[in-house]
């Protein structure tokens, strides 16, 4: 026997780049443009006062985020989990309900670690084609499935789905587990999350790294009713009991208490995105209408990977994927006004 005959091949996601250029104008990752609030500073402060603790195993149930995100979200703690990024929650949602011999349904194009980590887990997939304006119909959802997944807005494409319509995913799938994404909720969306009473096959999850300017802290988050969420934490400690850290736990329950600070960020990056939209279409872009911090356009006469060249030769980093159907696409992060300024100057002198 050798290793190598035993080894887990796999295909990983592969994140938008973190490179080290001068000045760069970062618009490839969707990270918010403004800093976190200041309490978390704060509460690092005091954590670093209180640096002792360290030496201590952080509470496996995250009790204190738990119980901050329960007071917050008006919702019993027994309804709330959280993780390490809603990457590492989605992961274990993954592997907990999508056993079945049937496929886990979502978009062709969507977020792309869903695929990964369904050939991870060995799970049979269906990818669900998206319709020529990268819009997802909701009828194509009404078959045979071992759970669906859905970025609500979907990423890459930032277009959002009413609820009424997610409302008609759930109803369809009754006994299939529907995970509803909602990294992107905060810019202009309506939530899922007061469904989860009435539907107990819905789990949203949602992440401090894009409308709360905490990605560096990896925090996420899943609501759903309490015999899923118990089901989940069965599977979690059974893997890692404490993968979330001190320092994160302590942030992300300090910063809820700054809402006045979270709702400025949102509607800042809102604004931009609007007049932003405009610049585009006035360079004869053309994109789905996004409810998202980012903006996925196409341009009719230039291709998008020299656009993406010539932007990053101009220190502006934006995101190009080599997926069919998009790869004539750019996924642009909606940055400050000074950086979007940036932007459209150059892409002025890049579309003639
Ligand atoms: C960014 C993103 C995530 C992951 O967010 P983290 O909380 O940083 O792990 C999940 N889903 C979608 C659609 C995203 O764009």
């Amino acid at each position: 026997m050798n290793w190598r005959e035993y080894v887990k091949e796999v295909t990983p996601y592969v994140p938008g780049e973190q490179p080290k250029i001068n000045n760069l104008i970062k618009l490839n990752t969707n990270e918010n443009p403004y800093p976190p609030s200041k309490l978390a500073k704060e509460a690092l402060e005091k954590l670093a006062e209180d640096y002792d603790s360290l030496r201590r195993y952080p509470k496996p149930d995250c009790d204190a985020l738990r119980d901050a995100l329960s007071e917050y979200m008006n919702m019993s703690p027994d309804k709330i989990f959280t993780g390490v990024g809603s990457d590492d929650v989605i992961f274990v949602l993954f592997t907990t309900f999508f056993h079945s011999d049937k496929p886990v349904l979502f978009a062709d194009i969507t977020y792309s670690f869903y695929e990964v980590w369904a050939d991870f887990c060995g799970f049979k997939k269906e990818l669900i084609p998206v319709k020529d304006d990268l819009s997802i119909d909701i009828n194509d959802y009404r078959k045979e499935n071992g759970g669906i997944v859905i970025a609500n807005p979907n990423a890459p494409t930032g277009e959002i789905l009413p609820l009424e319509k997610i409302e008609e995913v759930l109803k369809f799938n009754r006994d299939s587990v529907v995970i509803v994404d909602e990294a992107y909720i905060d810019f202009g969306g309506e939530s899922a999350v007061k469904l989860i009473d009435k539907y107990d096959n819905l789990i949203v999850t949602q992440t401090y790294s894009k409308s709360r300017n905490l990605a560096g802290l990896r925090i996420g988050m899943a609501f759903a009713n309490p015999e899923l969420i118990a089901k989940i934490k069965a599977v979690k400690f059974s893997i890692n009991s404490y993968t979330m850290n001190e320092p994160s736990l302590r942030v992300a329950a300090a910063v809820l208490k700054d809402e006045d600070y979270f709702k400025e960020c949102c509607e800042k990056v809102i604004k931009t995105r609007e007049w932003s939209v405009e610049e585009f279409k006035k360079l004869g872009f053309v994109f789905p209408e996004s409810k998202a911090n980012f903006v996925f356009v196409t341009h009719p006469e230039y291709n998008a990977n020299d656009i993406y060249a010539a932007l990053r030769e101009r220190s502006i980093l934006v995101r190009h994927f080599s997926i069919e159907r998009i790869d004539n696409y750019l996924r642009i992060s909606i940055g400050t006004d000074e950086e979007m300024k940036a932007l459209f100057e150059a892409l002025k002198e890049i579309i003639k």
